[in-house]
């Protein structure tokens, strides 16, 4: 209550994801009797992190007025369908490629889900066990999509009365963006920023991040808080020494790569390349990949969005997302046709981590072959085919088949889509609010309170890193409530009742150890087999903690 008695319009903001980690972002606000969410993204990484994606009832989707997404990327949007089926009946508002974008990757998304159950399905079934339904299916996905409201950059709306958002260029994908939000409230206004994914200046194709001047609370992601990138320019002579090696050899090239965004920049690359006479003109570039190939369809009818250099060279009549050695395939004949035909070739094909899709072919017909290369050019998460052969490992599963490393591995850095630390502290920088209250989101752990540290220091904000399912309180000019749920948010893992029930199984064993030596030879032979499989992976566990 303010001195007058009235009530001060207070403002909750809950973390539904994206706290502490960097998926699942979606920040549900409640504002002057509204209620709405910022973005809606699926929660990726271990079967732990992956159950907050059912758990849909927490977000309350039928009392949500309306969403608000920054961007296409999955950890933004890929919850919407789910949202949706469950119960939500309002207006989801982007700027025109993010809604285009989000047709095929929702649509990419749901068919991922329904083959995963799918598959989980029948190995239930052979066990006897009920089957399992999708997350979301392509009809969600389809149901989604007529939710939609375009908006567009720098023209203030209003989704509901008190509440007016400005989306300003992000500079991170196509068509992404930073929120500029005021809700008023007793005749005042409070004006809350969403970062978004804040872009890498000097990006190919698209703009620079917008410059935001003020706010009261501001909601930065932080994914490279607490490192930087190398340079783009240096990454480019990378890929030209990849092209060179492999092409002497007369081997290919084969690039995992995401379909939105970092396949596009890479064609421009080769778009240089080209043009600099370091792409030989016998060599053809594959984009292996319908949904890359769908998303540069939408990167030609967005060119408006593209920086001054791309609509330079636009305007001279060059495309900088083609070149003459350029061919996309579409069937899996086609697809498999590559690797059948002799000679130096660039194969760019998802996904980015070699973990599904057409990638995992290429990487199996190539891998082995010493004259060959294959370029890592995006974050490869642990656990990953692509990390695993980043590490140095001298073979790789697939297909159930160990394959040799003995391509020459290249790993590019430099064409993050994220801005380094020192870049999210020079787009901090440009802030003018003294009182300015900074939420850190969208990074890990330790990589937040590295920039939380540098924040403080540098500028003197107040600077919290919030939990997943926190939520605060925000009064103007007074002091920020939070209230945190550990028991939901981390539940406690009981470890002593796991390793005694382990050490347990191992005295069970032993017990039955002259019953394994009255086995045929044969058969101790398999359960040997089966220990010492055991024991490798319990030797590599220990080694990771
Ligand atoms: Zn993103
Ligand atoms: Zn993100």
């Amino acid at each position: 209550m303010d001195s007058e008695g009235k009530e001060t319009a207070a403002m909750k903001v809950k973390f539904m994801g994206a706290a502490r980690t960097v998926t699942g972002s979606c920040f549900v606000v409640e504002a002057g009797g509204h209620r709405f969410a910022v973005d809606c993204g699926m929660h990726q990484g271990n079967k732990e992190i992956e159950k907050r994606n059912w758990e849909t009832a927490i977000y309350e989707p039928a009392a949500l007025e309306f969403i608000l997404i920054t961007h296409a990327h999955i950890d933004h949007a890929g919850l919407l369908p789910r949202i949706v089926k469950e119960g939500f009946r309002g207006p989801v508002y982007a700027t025109p490629p993010t809604l285009d974008l989000l047709k095929i990757l929702l649509a990419d998304s749901a068919h991922i889900q329904e083959m995963e159950a799918q598959w989980k399905t029948r190995k239930r079934l052979r066990h006897g066990e009920r089957n399992v339904e999708p997350l979301y299916t392509q009809r969600d996905a389809e149901a989604t999509i007529r939710h939609f409201r375009e908006v567009y950059y720098d023209q203030a709306m209003n989704p509901a009365p008190g509440i007016t958002v400005t989306f300003r260029d992000a500079g991170h994908i196509l068509g992404a963006s930073i929120l500029e939000l005021m809700a008023a409230a007793d005749g005042g206004t409070t004006k809350l920023v969403f970062s978004g994914d804040v872009g890498r200046p000097d990006q190919l194709i698209i703009k620079d991040p917008t410059a935001i001047d003020a706010a009261d609370y501001l909601f930065m992601e932080s994914t490279y808080g607490n490192r930087d990138h190398k340079d783009e320019a240096a990454s480019i002579d990378e890929l030209a020494e990849a092209v060179a090696y492999s092409y002497q050899r007369q081997e290919k090239v084969v690039i995992p790569s995401f379909a939105v965004e970092r396949t596009q920049e890479l064609l421009y690359c080769f778009h240089l390349l080209n043009a600099d006479g370091r792409l030989p003109k016998d060599m053809p570039v594959y984009v292996d990949s319908p949904l890359a190939t769908a998303a540069t369809e939408i990167f030609h009818r967005y060119t408006a969005y593209f920086d001054d250099e791309s609509k330079a060279l636009l305007r001279r009549g060059e495309d900088p997302l083609t070149l003459p050695q350029l061919r996309f395939t579409r069937s899996t004949e086609e697809s498999m046709a590559i690797n059948t035909a002799d000679g130096a070739a660039v194969v760019i094909s998802a996904s980015g981590m070699a973990d599904a899709g057409r990638i995992r072919h290429h990487l199996r017909h190539n891998l082995w072959r010493p004259g060959a290369s294959v370029v890592f050019v995006g974050f490869q998460a642990q656990g990953t085919t692509g990390r695993r052969i980043v590490d140095g490992a001298k073979s790789v599963r697939l297909f159930n088949e160990d394959v040799a490393v003995q391509a020459r591995i290249f790993t590019i850095n430099g064409f993050s889509a994220h801005a380094g630390q020192s870049q999210l502290l020079a787009w901090l920088e440009r802030f003018r609010s003294p009182g300015l209250q900074v939420f850190l989101v969208h990074g890990e752990y330790a990589a937040q309170e590295v920039l939380a540290e540098k924040i403080k220091e540098r500028f003197g904000y107040e600077t919290a890193i919030p939990d997943y399912l926190e939520e605060v309180t925000l009064k103007p000019g007074g002091e920020i409530e939070r209230i945190a749920y550990p028991e939901q948010a981390s539940p406690r893992i009981d470890w002593n009742y796991l390793l005694t029930d382990m050490e347990q199984r191992l005295q069970h064993l032993r017990a039955r150890q002259a019953r394994l030596e009255n086995k045929g030879w044969v058969e101790q032979t398999d359960v040997r087999e089966k220990l010492l499989e055991l024991n490798r992976k319990l030797t590599a566990l220990i080694a990771e903690i």
